[in-house]
């Protein structure tokens, strides 16, 4: 079976080759692959320069030259940094990376701080995958988190995004606004600039009902498979995540083959337009 993984963080060392043996070994076909987050660990008054944050972006798209084909690079996009609407312009349009991806750090989704960022990508046509949900770094940042927030994103609807680990422990929202963005789009799925990303957050005990309501509601053609690892932890923890998700899907769920395969790998290819 093909498996996209939609989630995958660079920690900042890894070469493209290695990336691939990773892939390789996990079973794992495609990848979305985050650089690494400029400025991590630091304070929001500790200014980022631009230089740091081209050495993530050249960084990763020196990783996806490996095989553009089976990695995705998206630029870890921090508002904060000096020049960060420049990079990802730069990282997209000279360096064919695919997109953004971005974690409120002491900023929400409905700031003017962001709109720039929104902006850019609606006039670039790229999408941009959000953490949601229970944040377990960047300090006391979860309140920035919920899902609702983005709701923001209806202001602008040139632009595709994700909502990562379907917003554990706030699951029902994060369907709920699903559910507002297909309104937006006239309750025509295929037309809702939104996606869910599956990718754990949510522990096993409520694995089972997160997907039971996740997968009736949003269809699984806007539901993303992901693990949340590096390509190092991808070997051992790829196989575990897929084992764990096939058997809910296929035995207790019930769903067909097809529908199986639209989750592993569909749904990830219609969010790149595929
Ligand atoms: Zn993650």
């Amino acid at each position: 079976m093909r498996i996209w993984d939609c989630h995958c963080h660079l920690r900042g060392e890894e070469s493209g080759q290695c990336v691939i043996e990773q892939m390789d070994a996990a079973g794992i076909e495609k990848v979305n692959l985050f650089s690494r987050y400029p400025g991590r660990g630091r304070g929001t008054d500790d200014p980022v320069t631009r230089a740091e944050v081209r050495e993530t972006v050249d960084h990763v798209a020196a990783v996806q030259s490996a095989d553009p084909a089976r990695i995705h690079g998206l630029v870890f996009a921090n508002p904060r940094a000096e020049g960060m609407v420049e990079e990802i312009e730069r990282g997209i349009v000279e360096l064919g990376l695919r997109g953004v991806k971005m974690i409120p750090d002491h900023w929400s989704p409905t700031d003017d701080l962001v709109q720039p960022i929104y902006a850019k990508m609606a006039e670039l046509g790229k999408p941009i995958q959000f953490h949601a949900g229970i944040l377990y770094g960047f300090g006391d940042s979860s309140r920035f988190c919920r899902p609702v927030l983005y709701e923001a994103l209806v202001n602008h609807p040139g632009v595709r995004f994700s909502l990562a680990h379907i917003g554990w422990p706030w699951v029902d929202e994060c369907i709920a606004v699903f559910g507002r963005f297909r309104a937006a789009a006239g309750y025509q799925t295929a037309k809702c600039q939104m996606w869910v990303d599956t990718c754990r957050g949510t522990p096993d005990g409520w694995r089972e009902e997160a997907l039971r309501k996740a997968v009736p509601f949003c269809g699984v053609e806007r539901l993303m498979f992901g693990v949340d690892g590096t390509p190092a932890s991808m070997a051992e923890q790829a196989p575990v995540h897929v084992r764990k998700d096939l058997d809910l899907l296929r035995n207790v769920l019930g769903l067909s083959q097809a529908q199986i395969e639209m989750y592993f790998y569909g749904a990830c290819e219609a969010f790149w337009g595929g």
